[in-house]
């Protein structure tokens, strides 16, 4: 086959902005698969990629919440077929590893942390990196069969494109980390795509009081809608007015989706004696959370992280996927903008000033 091209959206230095570049796509080799993405959410992970949150290599494609078509697939392929309707996971299993093993894919030694170069697509000759393995704020991308999970037909792209990241991530904080229990207190500090799931899976899981808390009261309809219970404005005293809202103890659980040291002290002071704190929000590596050495043990909490929802991917999303198609769980909410790849980089100004939810490029 000849050469193929697309558009994706790239970041050529770190400082400089995303712009929509020509692409060059490689052979696809074998156990590989072509996907032409159909919709692509704009992440918070995407925008720490270009803010100096995390410090990727470049150049580098952005994107890694998506759903689209298989049109190609390589040699001894038996996972996906051409025509197949497929989310992308950025955390694909390698089902042979010590976590693979014990239980725990979402933590596969053989991940790529926050970009890789193995895909084969070039910019001016030279290969490009792609966000988390995947590069999905693209035309195209080319991934392994194991980071393909086919969904039902019937699902919408760009409903299909959220199970991918934020859905998958917030559901999961709250099923499999948190494990949050019927008439339980939830705090939610953070309301973008991640921390609205997390206030609808709380709601589903029966937490009789979900205290949705974001920066500005933009979101308190968006939270409302999602199932919040109470609205609360950030502040320095936000552990206090937690506390006037839970009887003084504080939150059975918190769940922090911002990635920030101030924010992850917050939710751990707004937390009860013996409660949790669960983290999902993937911060800077030099944002140190300070906690002293009494309160750790006095306060008897639990601090934890939840990567990726702590799920098995290959099995939560054709769940979630049929939880979608059967009225059961609802999405439509966190989609507030669906935009261009070209939006891209407005979208990320949204994100940054804590506007909206989801945006998602349909392509
Ligand atoms: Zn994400
Ligand atoms: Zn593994």
């Amino acid at each position: 086959m000849s050469s193929h091209y697309m558009s994706g959206l790239v970041v050529r230095a770190e400082g400089t902005p995303a712009r929509i570049e020509e692409l060059r796509l490689p052979e696809i080799g074998p156990g590989q698969v072509r996907v032409r993405i159909r919709a692509a959410g704009v992440c918070h992970s995407d925008l720490s990629m270009i803010n100096g949150t995390l410090r990727p290599p470049h150049p580098l494609i952005l994107g890694h919440e998506a759903a689209g078509e298989v049109v190609e697939t390589g040699e001894h392929v038996t996972r996906a077929a051409v025509g197949d309707r497929v989310v992308l996971n950025w955390q694909p299993a390698c089902r042979n590893c010590w976590f693979c093993d014990h239980g725990e894919p979402w933590l596969c030694s053989t991940s790529h942390g926050v970009a890789a170069l193995e895909n084969g697509i070039t910019l001016d000759g030279a290969p490009v990196h792609v966000t988390l393995g995947v590069g999905a704020l693209a035309e195209q991308v080319v991934i392994p069969e194991n980071a393909v999970v086919r969904v039902p037909p019937e699902l919408d792209f760009d409903l299909a494109a959220l199970l991918g990241c934020a859905v998958l991530t917030g559901t999961g904080a709250v099923r499999n980390t948190a494990r949050v229990q019927p008439g339980e207190s939830v705090l939610v500090i953070g309301l973008g795509g991640v921390g609205l799931s997390v206030v609808a899976a709380a709601r589903a899981a029966g937490a009789a009081q979900v205290i949705a808390v974001d920066v500005t009261e933009a979101k308190k309809s968006l939270a409302e809608a999602a199932g919040a219970t109470d609205f609360v404005v950030s502040s320095e005293n936000l552990s206090k007015e937690i506390r006037s809202r839970t009887d003084k103890r504080g939150a059975d659980h918190a769940i922090e989706c911002v990635g920030r040291a101030s924010t992850i002290r917050a939710a751990w002071r707004a937390t009860r004696t013996g409660g949790q704190v669960t983290v999902v929000g993937m911060g800077a590596a030099d944002d140190m959370v300070q906690l002293s050495a009494l309160e750790i043990f006095s306060s008897a909490r639990t601090l934890r992280a939840s990567v990726y929802g702590q799920a098995d991917t290959d099995v939560a999303v054709p769940a979630l996927a049929r939880d979608v198609l059967d009225g059961k769980l609802t999405l439509d909410h966190l989609i507030t903008d669906r935009i261009r790849l070209a939006d891209v980089p407005a979208a990320f100004d949204r994100m940054a000033r804590g506007e909206g939810a989801r945006s998602v490029v349909v392509l």
